[in-house]
């Protein structure tokens, strides 16, 4: 580890001001990635930004939009009488991510901008083009089972790490940025991108912006929905592949739905085509794998991973059997 200066912040504007002046400076929350990254050498921030003190805390709603600060900790989300409402498999992502003591500590920003679990990017003896662009990629013809099978490009496989932005992608969420040039919404599902050719960076944040809240509209699809991880062991694991799901029913008729798969794109991976195509059908088993069909037809395995192609779908098709079962 380098050694590396800290200060402390109340205000957002003074955080942005900081970041924005210092040419190698990262903002610290929770700090229960970026530390581990420090540790392996894997980054090396010459100034810490403390933005614990910043008030963004708050989880409320103003009119019919939830507002979530983005230092409100992963369990005092999950846990909110607000979410577990509104957006019960928000509530049920929360849960399904990392262990108890870290959801105490990691806040949503962080958990936003948590880096790839690849073996790869946290071992700095071997190639990664996300950790050192240009020196090639040791996933793509290396150990590759957790990686990505949709919106891969040849310089990296990643896949982004999270639950809650999976439970995030399929409600709708706003991601509220402050940064030099003032305040700016983005729309959730474009606040992380694809690898492309530029793997080094896993979101859209422009320079000196920093996660102020997050904004998630009401819907009714919060009475029938479900988020279903599957992964190695029960607990503290990432997702081999997870579904967050949300159906609006009118008897058996899909009036509205929401689905997003997690584990197995660089991104949390929304499912708009199923979404649309599932819109105005009966919630039938038929048509829950005739949507898992049209998910897995832009798949692509790698040598370790194939087994995703079989277990995406079906635990698709099982999240919208137990969203379904909860009318
Ligand atoms: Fe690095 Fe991405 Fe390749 Fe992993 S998949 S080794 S993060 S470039």
């Amino acid at each position: 580890m380098i050694n590396f200066t800290f200060v402390r912040t109340t205000t957002a504007k003074a955080a942005v001001g900081l970041v924005t002046k210092e040419k190698n400076a990262r903002f610290i929350a929770g700090g229960t990635n970026l530390v581990d990254l420090m540790k392996r050498g894997v980054t090396a921030p010459e100034r810490l930004i403390d933005i614990n003190g910043v008030p963004l805390k708050q989880i409320e709603l103003a009119g019919d939009v939830l507002h979530i600060g983005a230092l409100a900790s992963n369990s005092a989300v999950a846990e909110h009488e607000l979410v577990k409402l509104h957006f019960p498999l928000l509530s049920l992502a929360l849960q399904a991510g990392a262990s108890q003591q870290l959801r105490n500590v990691a806040t949503v920003g962080g958990n936003m901008m948590q880096r790839t679990r690849c073996g790869y990017f946290y071992d700095t003896t071997m190639p990664c083009n996300k950790r050192a662009p240009g020196t090639g990629c040791g996933a793509i013809t290396g150990y590759n089972r957790m990686h990505a099978i949709f919106g891969t490009s040849e310089q990296c496989i990643a896949v982004h790490p999270s639950d809650m932005c999976v439970g995030l992608v399929a409600l709708d969420a706003m991601v509220v940025l402050a940064g030099p040039k003032g305040e700016r919404k983005l729309k959730f599902i474009d606040f992380h991108k694809l690898a492309g050719t530029t793997p080094e960076k896993d979101n859209n944040l422009l320079p000196g912006e920093m996660i102020i809240r997050l904004e998630i509209p009401l819907n009714k699809v919060a009475a029938n929905s479900h988020y279903v991880k599957v992964r190695d062991r029960a607990s503290y694991a990432f997702a081999l592949v997870s579904v967050a799901a949300g159906l609006q029913l009118q008897g058996d008729k899909i009036v509205d739905v929401r689905l997003a798969m997690g584990g197995v794109a660089h991104k949390p991976w929304r499912l708009l085509e199923a979404e649309a195509f599932l819109k105005g059908k009966t919630a039938t088993e038929a048509n829950f794998k005739a949507a898992a069909a049209l998910v897995m037809k832009n798949a692509k395995a790698y040598k370790e991973n194939a087994f995703k192609l079989q277990m995406a779908p079906n635990t698709l098709i099982e999240a919208l059997n137990l969203a379904k079962s909860k009318a």
